[in-house]
């Protein structure tokens, strides 16, 4: 199961032990995740020292820092993070070398008998009990290696920075439980998470950057701009509900995505949300593969009166493609009609464990910005780069500086097992994607052994507007599944070929990419996209104002602009209050002084005003910002 719900393909299944990182996934550990790795090393030296029973499992790095798993008599909190820094500090301050000892499996075997790997020192009758289960999971013939720095021994593959004082800063930063090997079955451990970084600037940065993230939470401002709900009582878990406002934004989008995808040559589709089983015993979702994922089925019989034929079982769709396999399927299709880009904001169901949900960033139902588009072999590259070309508009319109495509690709070993056995066609599809990405100058890394069961993917990685960053779409090529429902079109030489097809979907889903927004925006979206586009505020509230008012009301909605009145008397300085607090876009501002001129005064969210201007050329101007999706 891929851990990002915005993608929209099943992952192989998950090897046993998850967590084992090959010598080759090693090897590509960039610099930070070095030291971060490095650091976990010199965490658990600092732990030792203050209590030397501690028994390590894994200590990987990960998103954002890194974590070591151990078991020990001493539960540790928060409250201990300073006196295991200060250990940490002068284990680097030591600047010991991170030294390489290959040995044996007998004298591996022999030092975690001894309690000696993952140890200060022997100790007697307290072997390292982890490190000598993953002992057995090295396979033959893999070299097993030591690392040691100061006095403490780790068995380790690396790599790891040169000297512990190539740690520029670190910091301790949550304590959690976890089970060996993520198996409840297994005991369970103390995982202790902190970060590190080259330097004390970067560190810093860092925290400026999760402190900024808080206040931009996406459910904090959600609830404050009244934008979704979720009703865990009524409705369900991560199943979102979107109120008028967030409903707004959920419009401006899809009318965008309708309006590039138009222009670019898709067809729209309309389908069901639920399918019989064999739509993905076809596919290959089920009986294993996607399971686990899937709601439940509904059984039903399409006679009631006759309770001796076995019922119909029917799944919610996890997935549009299937679908639009079927809408390819369903009329006779020629080379002519190639390529063929049926597109559908698509709603789908997955089921994912209640621990995992998170406000509208992982849940249940998601509206999906998808399209499928079935061409042949020539065609590809073409379809491709043009797809491309969709994402870097939609990232101009969304001020999106900083991107990142990871083009994932499988690997030889996997062949028939993680990935369709087609070994030609994995070359064939994955040198035509890299020349696409090349020849496009877009941002990328190439990584492999990470590709979708059926073809290469590319995640796509962005950055908020305070740094963070988050995987909004996938775009994935598929050449096997189409084959597997029997796709097929009439070739030029009067032969039936299979097509390919790409999976798109830049905009991921509405219930990501909108979580996304609000905190790339703070809530404060551009004109196009706020829920309250204007706000038209009288000073005062006499009768010949308030009809002014209303007249400018009413155009701006002739318009399709978001656009109301506040007429009360409040006094103008509570109403221009509340627009500001409810995050309106435009406020405009009419006295006696603009009713005689025919003018208004205009103030801008968060920006005051910003001077006054003849009524009509203020509604050219929000016009002409809504239809351009300025930012
Ligand atoms: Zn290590
Ligand atoms: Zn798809």
């Amino acid at each position: 199961m891929p851990d990002d719900n915005s993608s929209q393909q099943p992952a192989p299944p998950e090897p046993p032990n998850p967590e084992r990182k090959t010598l080759d996934d090693r090897a590509k550990m960039t610099e930070l995740e070095r030291i971060r790795h490095s650091c976990a090393h010199v965490m658990a030296t600092a732990i030792l020292r203050l209590w030397p029973d501690a028994q390590f499992a894994y200590g990987p790095p990960v998103e954002n820092g890194f974590y070591y798993d151990l078991e020990c008599s001493h539960r540790i909190s928060p409250e201990d993070f300073e006196k295991i820094e200060a250990e940490m500090k002068k284990e680097i301050k030591a600047n010991n070398p991170f030294e390489k000892q290959v040995v044996t499996r007998e004298q591996a075997i022999a030092d975690a008998q001894s309690g000696r790997l993952g140890g200060l020192v022997d100790r007697p009758g307290n072997a390292s009990k982890f490190k000598l289960d993953l002992l057995t999971q090295i396979p033959e013939g893999e070299p097993i290696s030591y690392y040691k720095n100061g006095d403490f021994v780790d068995l380790c593959a690396g790599p790891h920075v040169m000297r512990t004082g190539n740690i520029g800063a670190f910091k301790l930063t949550s304590v959690a439980s976890a089970y060996y090997k993520g198996d409840e079955k297994n005991p369970q451990l103390q995982r202790i998470y902190g970060t590190a970084f080259k330097n004390k600037t970067q560190l810093d940065e860092y925290f400026k950057m999760i402190e900024e993230a808080k206040k931009r939470d996406h459910r904090k401002i959600g609830a404050e701009m009244g934008l979704f709900a979720i009703d865990t009582e009524f409705v369900g878990p991560g199943l979102p509900l979107w109120l008028p406002k967030g409903t707004a934004m959920v419009e401006e989008l899809e009318k965008f995505a309708k309006e590039v995808e138009f222009a670019a040559g898709y067809v729209r589709v309309k389908t069901p949300h639920i399918a019989k089983e064999k739509m993905y015993l076809t596919s290959g979702h089920l009986p294993l593969l996607y399971a686990e994922s899937m709601f439940p089925p509904m059984e039903l019989r399409e006679s009631r009166n006759d309770p001796g034929v076995e019922p119909e079982r029917y799944y919610l769709k996890a997935m549009n493609c299937p679908h639009h396999h079927r809408i390819f399927a369903a009329e006779p299709r020629s080379y002519r009609d190639l390529p063929l880009r049926l597109a559908e904001y698509g709603c789908c169901y997955r089921y994912e464990q209640s621990g995992e949900l998170f406000g509208l960033m992982r849940v249940r139902s998601l509206n999906m910005n998808d399209a499928h588009i079935y061409c042949t072999e020539e065609q590809f590259a073409d379809e491709f780069r043009a797809v491309n070309d969709m994402y870097l508009k939609y990232f101009k319109t969304f001020g999106l500086e900083k991107y990142q495509m990871r083009f994932s690709t499988h690997s030889k070993e996997g062949l028939g097992k993680k990935y369709v056995d087609q070994p030609e066609l994995w070359l064939k599809t994955e040198e035509m994607v890299q020349r696409v990405l090349d020849e496009s100058g877009i941002n990328y890394v190439k990584v492999s052994n990470e590709a979708a069961f059926y073809g290469p993917k590319i995640d796509v990685q962005v950055w908020s507007a305070i740094g963070r960053e988050f995987t909004i779409a996938t775009n994935q090529v598929d050449f096997a599944v189409p084959a597997r429902f029997g796709l097929t079109y009439r070739d030029r030489d009067n032969t039936n070929k299979t097509p390919l097809c790409i999976h798109r979907a830049p905009l991921g889903t509405h219930e990501r990419f909108i979580g996304f927004l609000i905190e790339h925006y703070a809530g404060n979206f551009p004109l196009w996209l706020a829920p309250d586009q204007v706000r038209v505020i009288t000073i005062g509230a006499d009768d010949r104002l308030i009809g002014h008012a209303k007249g400018l009301v009413t155009e701006l909605r002739l318009n399709q602009v978001r656009a109301e009145g506040d007429y009360s008397d409040s006094p103008i300085k509570a109403k221009i209050a509340d627009a500001e607090q409810s995050r309106v876009h435009t406020m405009l501002v009419l006295g006696q002084k603009e009713l005689e001129h025919d003018t208004v005064a205009v103030r801008l969210h968060g920006k005051g005003n910003v001077g006054t201007k003849p009524a009509s050329e203020v509604v050219t101007e929000i016009l002409t910002s809504i239809r351009e999706r300025r930012g």
